[in-house]
């Protein structure tokens, strides 16, 4: 029997295929804006001093088996501090249930699941357009799909209106994925105000909100400010879920660190949660590593550590907020017909820019600057020194 002759290759992913042109590339001055990885002023990528520190300090421990269950209830336990704020009242009152897990996408897996099992018949509404992934990993989990209206191309900003329609015009008590700060890949965030409006009608529609917290820090360079809106759904007396990576703010990206929290009504609730959440995480993959997870909880644990991290964390999205103003300026300075406020107006590490697809692919084939499709910048793959050949590309492609 020829097992494997029905196989055909699957759909290429849209974001790793660019890292891939962008690789088998051998111009000099190729530039990768694809992947969303931060990078330094050099372009390269960078280890974090607080986890150096860190590593430091867990060198030689992670084969002890004792410790594994203790490191993981430390990760949940500080991780549910960065979401829901470090003196909730939920956390005192033992209402989370939560879980380690595989980076942000193992989160959101194993909620996907999680949801399959307990509401088999309801409906995940994503923001349009959201990253490409969340389509994937809920239609792996058989959970039925949808949008809502997020991104309006005219103002390269939030449709509210819409936005507030199809919360008010889906099913009542269908799952809302949103993105608490920094979306991807609009780079376009709620206002405050807007927060409490989405919290209000999600719970008049008796909606779930499931926070895929992905970039926490990366909007405003403060943890707590980027947690807001989780905190005004709390507030507001939602039960709520979120799932955290912290392979963007702490660069962690191959780690795979992250945590899966669910608010529960009370501590029996939570804990029924729980076990449900440990029983598939342990059908699927058992556990996630251990040393990346001794090295988030020590960072989290150790107040220096975690001083240094929320220092470095800031350093990283002031110089992203530095390259979007320059680029803007450059374009400005072109005397580009367009209007550039957009990538000063959008938040954390993408600028969703308006360029079309014919315009990428002529970026790529002309000037061997590589993006997704759909226009996403990557805005940590620009510095100062690739700047002025990229608003010129930009500028040549799009007046
Ligand atoms: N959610 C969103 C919105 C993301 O952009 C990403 C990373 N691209 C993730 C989740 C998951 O990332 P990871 O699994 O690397 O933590």
């Amino acid at each position: 029997r020829q097992w494997w002759d029905r196989v055909r290759p699957a759909p290429k992913d849209p974001i790793t295929s660019v890292s891939r042109a962008f690789l088998a590339d051998a111009s000099p001055n190729k530039i990768n804006l694809g992947v969303g990885a931060y990078r330094d002023e050099e372009g390269k990528p960078v280890v974090l001093r607080c986890v150096k520190n860190a590593e430091a300090k867990v060198a030689g421990s992670e084969f002890l088996e004792s410790i594994s269950a203790s490191a993981n209830s430390r990760l949940v336990e500080e991780s549910v501090k960065l979401v829901y704020g470090k003196d909730a009242n939920v956390i005192g009152e033992g209402r989370l249930a939560g879980v380690q897990t595989l980076s942000g996408t193992g989160a959101c897996r194993l909620f996907a699941e999680f949801q399959r099992r307990f509401y088999p018949r309801s409906k995940i509404y994503f923001p349009d357009p959201t990253w490409s992934n969340h389509h994937s990993i809920w239609k792996d989990a058989e959970v039925p799909q949808s949008t809502f209206s997020h991104y309006d191309p005219k103002s390269k900003g939030l449709n509210f209106p819409a936005l507030v329609d199809d919360i008010k015009n889906a099913p009542d008590g269908s799952f809302f994925l949103l993105h608490p700060c920094a979306h991807n890949p609009t780079g376009v965030d709620p206002t405050e105000e807007e927060w409490r409006e989405i919290s209000y009608h999600l719970k008049v529609k008796n909606h779930f909100p499931f926070f895929d917290m992905a970039y926490q820090g990366f909007s405003s360079g403060d943890l707590d400010r980027d947690a807001q809106a989780i905190r005004t759904f709390l507030q507001d007396g939602h039960l709520i879920g979120c799932a955290q990576s912290f392979a963007k703010n702490m660069g962690l990206y191959g780690h795979r660190v992250g945590c899966l929290s669910l608010l529960c009504t009370d501590t029996e609730q939570a804990v029924a949660v729980k076990s449900q959440l440990q029983q598939i995480a342990r059908a699927m993959y058992g556990s996630p590593p251990i040393r990346g997870v001794l090295l988030v909880s020590t960072i989290l644990g150790d107040p220096d550590t975690k001083a240094l991290w929320v220092e470095e964390l800031r350093a990283m999205v002031n110089r992203i907020c530095k390259i979007r103003e320059a680029l803007r300026e450059s374009l400005e300075k072109l005397g580009s017909p367009l209007n550039w406020e957009h990538i000063t107006n959008q938040v954390g590490m993408f600028c969703f820019s308006g360029i079309t697809p014919q315009q990428t692919e002529q970026l790529q084939r002309k000037f061997h600057i590589y993006m997704t499709a759909d226009g996403r910048i990557s805005m940590a793959g620009v510095t100062m020194s690739n700047m002025d050949y990229l608003a010129n590309a930009i500028h040549e492609v799009t007046k």
